[in-house]
């Protein structure tokens, strides 16, 4: 048990929670939950799983209880916990299960690197690439669930892999580990070619990292302003936004400075030796 002031976590034995959940009946338990609208009974859930013997049934349904399903407080049933809910997720998006492929695309669009065109996007073990075979310093790649690719058109999917890598970054830049929603430490990194911001989660292992360009592109102002200026953030591929062209990066004391140009105006942010933005300003305001 973690104990600060005001804060009790109580944590479970993983190998007894995940012990629970290998087991025919039990899955299916926590499936008849997809799509359910609200608390289910006993005799709805045995009805769903198919279980003749109720004695049976509700010794697997209290294997399920505390953890994974508990009996709803509102209305005369059981519900998901918090934890359930994540392995009817996983369950449905394939996360442990599918094992897609798809064909290369080949989008029309330049490099924001090189210029040169087209750029491929690609899955592979599970991740979702968007990379220019020019120039191979463009290249961005993270995990995409599987379980999701085929809910969309195969000419879809670039623009899908990319709305995906906006929600990652959401998470990321508000600090939470997208692995394990854990704490994330963000640090500048200045050794390479152009600076980059390392996050990296203590409790899980998991790192990400990504142009310096990325935590000022992601905050409110910076949002705003090229909203304002006829880019949508949310509907334009990332790839056409903050192309090299367009930004212009400083190493300071405090960090590095980023200038992003549209339509000549330009915004301008400082990225914190931590990840963090400390200030963003408008050239047009
Ligand atoms: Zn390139
Ligand atoms: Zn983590």
């Amino acid at each position: 048990m973690d104990h600060d002031a005001g804060i009790t976590v109580d944590y479970r034995s993983p190998e007894e929670v995940f012990a629970v959940l290998g087991n025919e009946t039990r899955l299916a338990i926590l499936r008849a939950f997809v799509g359910a609208e609200g608390p289910l009974t006993f005799s709805r859930l045995r009805e769903t799983v198919g279980m003749r013997d109720s004695g049976q049934f509700n010794y697997h349904l209290q294997k399920l209880s505390g953890a994974f399903i508990r009996e709803s407080e509102a209305e005369d049933g059981y519900e998901p916990t918090l934890a359930g809910m994540r392995v009817v997720g996983a369950l449905v998006a394939g996360n442990y299960t599918a094992d897609a492929t798809i064909d290369p695309i080949d989008v029309d669009d330049a490099c924001p690197t090189c210029e040169e065109r087209p750029l491929r996007v690609t899955f592979e073990d599970d991740q979702a690439h968007v990379r220019c075979p020019h120039c191979e310093s463009f290249h961005n790649q993270y995990g995409f669930p599987p379980g999701t690719i085929d809910q969309y058109s195969h000419e879809e999917l670039p623009q899908v892999f990319d709305r995906w890598l906006w929600t990652l970054f959401q998470r990321i830049t508000a600090g939470f580990c997208v692995n394990c929603a854990g704490r994330l430490d963000g640090a500048l990194v200045t050794d390479g070619d152009e600076p980059r911001i390392e996050w990296r989660c203590d409790r899980c292992g998991d790192r990400a990292n990504a142009s310096v360009t990325v935590p000022v592109l992601y905050h409110p102002a910076t949002q705003g302003f090229l909203y304002d200026h006829g880019v949508d953030p949310t509907t334009t591929p990332s790839w056409r936004i903050a192309t090299k062209r367009d930004r212009d990066v400083e190493e300071t004391d405090d960090g590095v400075t980023v200038r992003l140009t549209v339509d000549g105006e330009t915004v301008t942010g400082r990225v914190a030796h931590d990840g963090s933005v400390t200030d963003v300003d408008r050239s047009d305001r």
